[in-house]
């Protein structure tokens, strides 16, 4: 499937707000957003005060949703689509349908810097689940998968210098890191107020289901 190749911090400035998309470049000094406030192009730094709709403000919350996760439009409406069919509650549904996702997985784990490098990571044949190889992104996890590192992937720099970087599993429920062994196991779907996305996705539920 195509994918975003456009300059990645043009995102966080198009949404205004850091999304994290490049790893441990987002915390330090040389992020573009922390550098230029402001929105891209000719006109992204007027002062011009513009009132926002409330289609708009829908229509920028998916964005930013989507954006994160780096999937693109066709693919996350099909997301919302599986929500609405799901049982239980749309919105709530959609994040744990991405949250799901083996590319998330591998970054929430802290065995890639971001999402892009985990997804790559993926498609580069470097996991298995439940010890069978899947080089699928966004091939969704179940309660009780095992995500490992294969055994000729073990010495990657990439992943060793994720780990060390990162401590992004600690505070999340609903995942086991076994750090020696580099392997993951998903313990549950993923509870809303345990994934760690600051998000409306009632507004994006809003915006589809008009
Ligand atoms: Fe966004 Fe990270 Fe780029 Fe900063 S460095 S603008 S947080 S992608």
């Amino acid at each position: 499937m195509a994918r975003y190749t456009g300059p990645v911090c043009k995102q966080c400035r198009r949404e205004g707000e850091k999304l994290f998309l490049k790893g441990s470049r987002c915390y330090g000094k040389k992020c573009s957003f922390e550098r230029r406030e402001y929105g891209p192009g000719q006109h992204g730094n007027s002062r011009r005060r513009r009132k926002t709709s409330g289609y708009g403000t829908q229509l920028r919350e998916k964005q930013k949703v989507r954006r994160i996760y780096g999937i693109l439009e066709k693919q996350f409406h099909n997301y919302y689509l599986k929500a609405a069919r799901a049982k239980g509650v749309t919105c709530e549904n959609l994040l744990a349908f991405l949250e799901r996702r083996l590319d998330n997985f591998v970054y929430r784990l802290g065995f890639a810097p971001s999402r892009a490098s985990a997804r790559q990571l993926v498609l580069h044949r470097h996991f298995t689940v439940n010890n069978r190889l899947v080089d699928i992104p966004s091939y969704s996890l179940k309660a009780g998968d095992v995500v490992k590192v294969r055994d000729k992937s073990k010495n990657l720099d990439i992943i060793h210098s994720a780990l060390k970087d990162a401590d992004r599993s600690a505070d999340i429920p609903w995942l086991r890191l076994n750090k020696a062994a580099l392997e993951g196991e998903l313990l549950e779907v993923p509870k809303r107020a345990d994934i760690p996305v600051i998000a409306s996705e009632q507004l994006i539920v809003e915006l589809y289901s008009k």
